[in-house]
């Protein structure tokens, strides 16, 4: 008997990095995962994740800022999967730009994705979560939404945003037997963090590719960046029977590099 026998659990941006990482990790736990991307390899992933664990997967091309692909997201998952037990919004891009630099457009594209996408797949996977009784929802924001770093304050309000969107819909699915929850990764080596240290370690100084990350990492207590399945072993224990009694909560899966 494994830990999510008949579970079926949805995870946004779960083609790669991160969201790859914890799809695999439910899915090498007995549930059926549906992956869903705005970038079509998501297929490709679909067919390497179900090659890896033997698990049902389904693949859906889902662009998170778009109503009617969320509705067509939960609703493909129902008809093909028969409902949706956990819903993982982890969908998230990031641009680095100096205060004087920062277009509107990189703002109003880092919301929508990282602040509106989760508030859209949450808002559907509630309807279906409150017919069948109940569910678990966890959201992704971001050692960013503590501490806000230089030159990313529209990545940083996204993810603050993500906290208030966890906490208010927490306390307004509380009786429907639903938890809501957030997670604040720190440094995770992914292709996000690899553009993160040639970009900020291109305006922060003359740092070469991996001298940023290793100058932060000494930062970090633990002395390594972290690894999807870091992040996923948060997630799923988060979905998990014995997080049935948290909710609300923004937990930081960092190494220490923050502590509050
Ligand atoms: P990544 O760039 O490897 O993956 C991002 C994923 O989001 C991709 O699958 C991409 O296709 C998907 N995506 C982007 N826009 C989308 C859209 N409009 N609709 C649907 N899917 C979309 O990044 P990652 O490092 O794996 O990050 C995953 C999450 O973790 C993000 O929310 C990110 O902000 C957060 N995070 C990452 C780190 C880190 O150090 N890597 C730290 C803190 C938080």
């Amino acid at each position: 008997m494994k830990r999510f026998d008949g579970k079926v659990v949805a995870v946004t941006g779960g083609n790669q990095g991160i969201g790859f990482a914890i799809a695999e990790r439910f899915a090498s736990e007995g549930a059926s995962v549906a992956i869903a991307s705005v970038d079509e390899q998501v297929h490709e992933a679909a067919g390497q994740l179900k090659a890896a664990t033997g698990a049902t997967v389904l693949p859906v091309v889902c662009d998170v800022t778009s109503v009617s692909d969320v509705k067509n997201l939960y609703s493909t998952i129902e008809s093909t999967l028969g409902g949706i037990d956990i819903s993982v919004q982890n969908a998230g891009i990031i641009t680095i730009a100096k205060v004087e630099d920062l277009t509107e457009a990189e703002w109003d594209d880092t919301m929508e994705v990282n602040t509106k996408g989760v508030f859209l797949c949450c808002q559907e996977a509630i309807r279906y979560m409150r017919k069948s009784g109940g569910g678990a929802l966890i959201n992704t924001a971001s050692g960013q939404a503590r501490d806000g770093f230089i030159y990313t304050p529209h990545y940083a309000a996204s993810k603050f945003g993500v906290v208030g969107i966890t906490q208010s819909l927490a306390k307004e699915v509380a009786t429907d037997n639903i938890t809501v929850n957030a997670i604040c990764p720190g440094i995770i080596s992914t292709d996000m963090w690899d553009y993160n240290d040639r970009v900020w370690g291109e305006m922060l100084g003359e740092y070469a590719p991996g001298e940023l990350m290793a100058e932060w990492v000494q930062n970090i207590p633990m002395k390594r960046a972290g690894e999807g399945k870091d992040v996923a072993g948060l997630v799923a224990f988060l979905a998990s029977a014995d997080a049935d009694y948290i909710t609300g909560q923004t937990i930081n899966v960092d190494g220490g590099l923050i502590m509050s």
